[in-house]
């Protein structure tokens, strides 16, 4: 195949830099290269107003680099607004490392990664996401003190999940009592779509309120494991967006609410852990609204881990973090109001209160 070398300048026309799908005002992004390891990773900062970025990282086999950078950029926004809703006084920031995290992480890529994290002095604070176990946290705080989400053991909060599921449970529940008119979600179909860390403690967490669960994952293992463990059903249709269910909770990866899902949904609800589950969140959103589905934002619904990890930072107990978590329920019932008063989709009320506080800690700083 043959390929045209460009010319900066007709590189900076197709792909600027500064101009990037998803940049959004971030602060500062740093490309972190080790070829002895083979570490590529891209470490986001968007907003340290509130204080310190802090996101986990994310390994994963991204299809092109420009995939990992997109990523990087509306994860790390996203933290900030997650954190600025949870009235947490952290800012926003996410890493990605590119690679598969089952056959290509090493302690020796995790060190090294982690003395990148360091060379920012605690503008950036790390933590676990998708691809990363509470071990490779452990690894990371031999090198840098600016990690969090380490083992119990070690004097750290441990693994967030469990709380993140926890908080998209309060998150789901108040969304279906403002659609349906009832918190309780016994007899309730829901389809988790990703039953990983997050989304087997919310399977576990509906399944004991007495709601019908069905699971769908690409490893086949986890489902008869999760099938086995609940007794929640595996998804066997065609479409899993267009499953005959009350509530859809999107528990694997981003961007699952586009054009080609939208409109097949059935459910009456979306609550689930991922991050950026609207592909586009104006276009999305709002056509969610027109169809009266009740969408409770995954940035605010997904704060527990963030609650969780906080913890260590500021030294406050687990009832302190189960209380800060269940505040979601209240805060989401909130937006949801708001939303419908204001006229403006839920994601808008959302991001309209996180980005008040950011705001007004700015002012208040000048
Ligand atoms: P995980 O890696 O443990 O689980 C993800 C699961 O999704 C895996 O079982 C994987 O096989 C499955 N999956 C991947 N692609 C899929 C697909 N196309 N269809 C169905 N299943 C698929 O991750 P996790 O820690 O459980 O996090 C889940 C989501 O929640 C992620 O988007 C993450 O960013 C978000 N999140 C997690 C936390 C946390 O505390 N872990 C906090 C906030 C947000």
């Amino acid at each position: 195949m043959e390929v045209d070398v460009l010319s900066l300048d007709q590189l900076d026309k197709i792909a600027p830099v500064f101009g990037q799908q998803s940049f959004n005002d971030h602060e500062q992004i740093v490309f972190c290269n080790d070829p002895d390891t083979g570490l590529k990773a891209i470490i986001g900062i968007h907003n340290t107003v509130l204080g310190p970025a802090l996101g986990g990282t994310r390994m994963w086999n991204y299809a092109t680099e420009w995939d990992a950078l997109n990523d990087v950029l509306r994860l790390s926004r996203g933290m900030s607004f997650k954190s600025a809703i949870t009235g947490l006084n952290l800012g926003g920031g996410k890493a990605v490392i590119i690679g598969d995290a089952k056959t290509q992480k090493t302690p020796e890529l995790m060190k090294r990664f982690g003395e990148f994290v360091h060379s920012l002095s605690g503008k950036y604070i790390t933590a676990e996401d998708v691809g990363m176990e509470t071990a490779d946290m452990d690894l990371v705080r031999t090198v840098t003190p600016y990690v969090t989400g380490i083992s119990e053991d070690k004097g750290g909060a441990g693994n967030p999940s469990p709380i993140t599921a926890y908080g998209v449970f309060m998150g789901m529940k108040a969304a279906a009592q403002y659609a349906y008119g009832s918190d309780n979600l016994e007899g309730k179909k829901v389809l988790v779509q990703g039953i990983g860390h997050v989304g087997e403690v919310l399977v576990e967490h509906i399944t004991n309120e007495g709601g019908e669960v069905y699971i769908s994952d690409i490893n086949q293992q986890r489902l008869e494991s999760v099938r086995d463990s609940y007794g929640a059903k595996i998804f066997t249709g065609e479409n899993v967006y267009a499953a005959d269910v009350d509530i859809y909770a999107p528990c694997a990866l981003g961007a699952t609410i586009n054009d080609n899902t939208i409109n097949a949904l059935k459910a009456k609800v979306i609550a689930g852990a991922a991050n950026n589950q609207l592909a586009d969140e104006n276009l999305h959103g709002h056509m969610l609204q027109e169809r009266g589905i009740v969408y409770a934002p995954d940035f605010l619904i997904n704060a527990g881990g963030i609650i969780n990890v906080y913890a260590e930072l500021e030294n406050y107990d687990k009832q302190e973090i189960i209380r800060k978590t269940e505040n979601i329920f209240d805060t989401t019932l909130e937006i949801l109001s708001m939303a419908e008063t204001e006229g403006i989709t839920s994601h808008q009320a959302a991001l309209k209160i996180a980005v008040e506080r950011i705001e007004n800690r700015k002012n208040s700083q000048s």
